[in-house]
């Protein structure tokens, strides 16, 4: 069973590239924001819990997450979103983690990524409207719906966000490294210089 999880803080690049490996591997995508916004739209119980969270760029708490994240997991994986901090990095001990991409990026780059950050509401695939845009204009290639901005990409929230990834996940890398499972990768290139990087490290791991 391969069991991978990707880490790092908003805008850099963990969406993209967790969907690129998965798509290369064949191994299942569980992307947690993606899970939570979908339960968010369609009104559930969880999702009610959850929305308030999102809009402030909070942690969803951590017996809602377990909740949603338990019943979503296949036998190999690879992690988007989860975890994010050291008690749910202790909940996904029990499934067993192989490797651990810790993706940075220059805290500049971090804003314009996101400003141009949209994202297809069907398929979920991430695009860039300068470095990764959509052949059409904010079309999805694959689906052909409009594209959207998220929600908590508003610049405020956003720096909430950051935060948040400072004080409670941050530390993750730290935890995974004493694991000796941590593969680091920042993500200034180009999106296909990453891809090859991070494929060559976790080929390199697993075969
Ligand atoms: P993402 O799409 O990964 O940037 O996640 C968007 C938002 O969903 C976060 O800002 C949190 O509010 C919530 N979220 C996603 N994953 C988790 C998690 N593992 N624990 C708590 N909240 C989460």
């Amino acid at each position: 069973m391969i069991k991978i999880v990707f880490i790092g803080p908003p805008g850099s690049g963990k969406g993209t590239h967790a969907r690129m490996l998965s798509l290369d591997m064949g191994i299942p995508l569980v992307s947690l924001g993606d899970i939570i916004r979908d339960e968010v739209e369609r009104k559930t119980k969880l999702g009610k819990k959850a929305e308030g969270y999102i809009k402030r760029g909070e942690l969803v708490p951590d017996t809602t997450v377990a909740k949603i994240f338990l019943s979503h997991l296949p036998d190999s994986f690879i992690l988007d979103g989860f975890p994010r901090n050291v008690y749910q990095a202790e909940t996904l001990d029990k499934f067993g983690v192989n490797i651990v991409v810790h993706l940075s990026i220059e805290p500049e780059s971090l804003i314009q990524r996101i400003a141009n950050r949209r994202i297809c509401p069907k398929c979920k695939r991430v695009y860039n409207l300068v470095c990764n845009p959509p052949g059409e204009d904010e079309i999805c290639d694959v689906c052909k719906v409009k594209l959207i901005t998220r929600e908590d990409d508003e610049e405020e929230v956003v720096r909430k966000r950051m935060e948040v990834y400072k004080k409670e996940t941050e530390t993750l890398v730290n935890y995974y490294r004493k694991k000796d499972i941590l593969i680091e990768l920042d993500t200034g290139d180009s999106i296909e210089k990453v891809h090859k990087r991070i494929l060559d490290a976790v080929r390199s791991r697993t075969e």
